[in-house]
């Protein structure tokens, strides 16, 4: 199967399946602990012993931090490599959020681009594709039913009611669906065959003759 994904603040990963993973907001959680050190760190005199604990103590919550978001970000790419023959994501949105300075400490806690690495080599060592939409596209803008396209959706609207063809859709999802699709046309440009249903052949393979 292709399976698209949109990525996000609240949700982390939102899926073409529908599925939404929480972002786990590491540093969030972290941030009081980390606050409390970095007071103890800089309450100690220059070249103390006591600063030399409270500086290891700090790098030591640091050091946490790191392992718990580099964790969560194997077990999430993992389990979406295993899952599926081909993983679609849109680049060139997480670059433009991060340019986003107000929102810049929680991206830089959702940490995008490592998650979007660990898919890229994990997807290299099974053989799977991990298809990356580097183009600017309308993935939260165009009806994944029927093509329709607007000119605005504010963020603030979470939900996609298509003028159109009427179709009622979880905006994220939508979005999803779109980026799986575009996954798709590329998939195929590199000569790989798609079905319509999702499943991925290899060139050169001839489905058995019912
Ligand atoms: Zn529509």
């Amino acid at each position: 199967t292709v399976l698209g994904v949109d990525v996000g603040l609240t949700h982390l990963a939102i899926d073409s399946e529908g599925n939404k993973r929480a972002n786990p907001r590491f540093l969030k959680r972290a941030q009081s602990n980390l606050r409390r050190k970095q007071k103890a760190l800089s309450r100690c005199q220059k070249g103390s012993k006591g600063r030399a604990k409270a500086r290891l103590k700090l790098a030591k919550v640091h050091e946490r931090l790191a392992n718990a978001r580099a964790d969560f970000q194997h077990n999430l790419s993992r389990q979406l490599i295993d899952e599926n023959q081909a993983v679609v994501v849109e680049t060139l949105k997480v670059k433009n959020l991060l340019k986003n300075r107000k929102l810049s400490k929680h991206i830089a806690d959702a940490s995008w681009f490592s998650l979007i690495q660990k898919l890229d080599y994990k997807a290299k060592a099974q053989g799977k594709h991990l298809v990356k939409i580097d183009q600017w596209f309308a993935s939260s803008k165009t009806c994944s039913c029927c093509g329709h396209k607007v000119d605005a959706l504010p963020l603030s609207v979470r939900n996609w009611s298509c003028p159109s063809c009427t179709a009622e859709l979880d905006r994220d999802i939508n979005a999803a669906i779109n980026i799986r699709q575009q996954g798709v046309i590329k998939l195929r440009a590199e000569g790989l065959s798609v079905p319509a249903n999702g499943g991925l052949r290899k060139p050169g393979h001839v489905p058995a003759a019912a």
